[in-house]
């Protein structure tokens, strides 16, 4: 029985097969840095026009301004030279559907295990949790003051950006 994950390595055949881009430096040549969703719609390299070692891409659920997502941040900015953010939220996102108290629920009916202790980072308004995780970066002092960070609104629909901060 072929499984997807034998679909992929049969793609990744293919790309490797075709491969020619051995010789790129870690450091993204161009100075780029974007957090956005994890949501499989998004292809922030075909949305965005990126190759193979032009920026680096840091995903997670909502696209948020996380503690794990600022530790991907300051190695981007500190090592490896990126020296502008983009933040990217999107319409239709999962975050919008849920709070903690709810999945905090859903956890212990299901696996009766508590995540009290988790915050989650649901989204009630797209536009100020944008704007809440824009000012986490901008005013973390992990990271340097000079870095321009800039947040939009990607549209599942349309496919284009919108900036709103
Ligand atoms: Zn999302």
């Amino acid at each position: 029985m072929i499984t997807r994950i034998d679909q992929l390595l049969a793609a990744n055949e293919r790309y490797a097969a075709k491969f020619s881009k051995g010789s790129l430096l870690s450091p993204p040549t161009l100075g780029l840095a974007v957090l956005t969703c994890m949501d499989a719609r998004i292809d922030p390299a075909r949305a965005l026009g990126l190759e193979e070692g032009d920026a680096h891409v840091i995903r997670n659920a909502g696209g948020r301004a996380s503690e794990d997502a600022i530790r991907s941040l300051v190695i981007s900015s500190l090592l490896l030279g990126t020296r502008e953010f983009l933040v990217i939220h999107h319409t239709d996102c999962g975050m919008l559907t849920f709070t903690n108290d709810e999945i905090r629920d859903q956890i212990r009916q299901n696996l009766g295990a508590d995540a009290s202790h988790v915050d989650f980072l649901p989204v009630a308004d797209l536009d100020a949790s944008l704007h809440k995780d824009v000012e986490a970066i901008r005013s973390s002092p992990l990271l340097p003051p000079d870095i321009s960070v800039r947040g939009f609104v990607y549209d599942v629909r349309s496919g284009r950006l919108r900036e709103v901060v």
